[in-house]
């Protein structure tokens, strides 16, 4: 397996779950690969995989639930509260949860250290992957799972092309102390300059992931820290009042990238190697992440000699579109209806249909539900698995109190 980042290594213990034996790979060190500064909004599909794989305890304290999103357009004037009782009863009473990289990072960096069945080499350089020689893949593995990013060499080595396009837009993260937070609600706002996400971290903490054109998240990029506060302050929900900016900016362009193959010979594609997004959504890692799922569960059947490896390869290659496929063309269709653009000019017909989206979405619980389960499950067939009551509870701990 070529990649250890979040996708890599949750693939690499799925695979030894379901009986495998894995070399997992990737240029960068240890510590390298834990210092990445961002949080992640899991949804309900994350979850109910990290506790199939067993890691859904060791995780549980690292992980702050929210139990309300709402969505805010046009400076706020327009708004849609989503609730987690828009979910189905039995799901876990959260709309997400935010989780740090390093704690997560780590959690799987040490479950992969204690699984006798992976074999981890950190800081390896590129030349030397294994099954990455071939044009598609090596005959001396049975399988060769790419998930080295969305730069992949494994997909160049392959020769597969890839759709999409970059937006003029970069998202800066950044965490911060705010007052008011609600530690139960998450924000997503619709800016002219790009949308905006306030996700609450515990104890006044929030991840705020900013985007904004590129010229002008350059110029914040290069503001002094007093400048950069200022701007940020001048953005937040005025629910909110910015306390401290806690770590230094980061910003990052950002684009919808969708691999023409997901498989090809012994060799397929995971992850952002395969496909990415706008963070809009949050929907990134938890896309990445059905993409294991959808891996764990044919690998546990070539596992129990049920299918051979070629099904495996075939039925990867077939599962995973219409969900990616789905989940990349809605977050790319919001932000067009959200922010005024090359497609969407004028203003003057975007902010009613802004607008009346938000009124219906606020007003008409089916409409509600249907959203937040395409976001808590991706698209298509839904496969929402029952979860210990053991577990359901850790993960209310996590939630802040709230009735259903
Ligand atoms: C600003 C921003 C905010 C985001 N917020 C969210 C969010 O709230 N929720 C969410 O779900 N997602 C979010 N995402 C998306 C999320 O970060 C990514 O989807 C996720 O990190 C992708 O993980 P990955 O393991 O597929 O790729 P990566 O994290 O890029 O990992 C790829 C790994 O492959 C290694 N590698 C590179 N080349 C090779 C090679 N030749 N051989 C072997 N290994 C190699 C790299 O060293 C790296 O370790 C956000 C993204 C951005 C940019």
């Amino acid at each position: 397996m070529a990649g250890a980042g979040l996708t890599g290594c949750l693939a690499a213990l799925a695979l030894a779950r379901a009986g495998w034996v894995v070399v997992l790979v990737d240029p960068l060190q240890r510590e390298t690969l834990l210092s990445r500064q961002r949080a992640y909004a899991l949804s309900q599909s994350s979850l109910a995989l990290l506790q199939q794989l067993g890691l859904a305890s060791a995780l549980a304290s690292h992980l702050q639930g929210f139990d309300q999103l709402t969505l805010a357009a046009n400076r706020g004037r327009a708004q849609a509260r989503i609730h987690c009782t828009d979910l189905p009863r039995d799901a876990p009473p959260a709309i997400g949860w935010i989780a740090e990289h390093r704690p997560v990072m780590a959690t799987l960096l040490r479950h992969l250290d204690q699984t006798s069945a992976v074999t981890l080499k950190l800081g390896v350089a590129p030349s030397s992957f294994p099954g990455l020689a071939g044009e598609a893949g090596d005959g001396n593995w049975d399988l060769v799972v790419a998930a080295d990013g969305h730069r992949s060499m494994a997909r160049q080595t392959m020769g597969v092309r890839c759709w999409g396009w970059r937006y003029d837009q970069s998202c800066i993260t950044v965490q911060v102390h705010l007052h008011g937070e609600d530690s139960a609600r998450a924000w997503e706002m619709f800016r002219d300059e790009g949308p905006l996400a306030v996700l609450p971290m515990g104890q006044g903490r929030s991840q705020i992931v900013w985007s904004t054109s590129r010229a002008r998240a350059a110029r914040l990029m290069a503001m002094d820290p007093p400048s950069f506060s200022r701007a940020l302050a001048a953005v937040l929900p005025k629910a909110v009042t910015l306390i401290t900016v806690r770590n230094a900016p980061q910003a990052f362009p950002v684009g919808l990238q969708l691999a023409q193959r997901l498989q090809q010979g012994n060799v397929i594609l995971l992850g952002e190697a395969a496909h990415c997004c706008h963070p809009l959504g949050g929907q990134g890692l938890n896309l990445c992440w059905r993409d294991v799922g959808c891996l764990h569960a044919l690998a546990c059947r070539v596992g129990q000699r049920q299918r051979s490896i070629g099904w495996l390869l075939r039925r990867y290659g077939r599962q995973r579109w219409v969900d990616t496929v789905a989940t990349l063309l809605v977050t790319d269709g919001l932000l067009r209806l959200f922010t005024p653009g090359p497609l969407t000019r004028r203003r003057w017909l975007l902010v009613p249909l802004q607008r009346f989206s938000l009124a219906l979405l606020n007003r008409w619980g089916p409409l509600r539900s249907l959203v937040l389960q395409a976001m808590a499950y991706g698209w298509g067939p839904w496969r929402r698995r029952g979860m210990p009551q053991e577990y359901t509870s850790k993960l209310s701990q996590a939630t802040p109190a709230r009735s259903r």
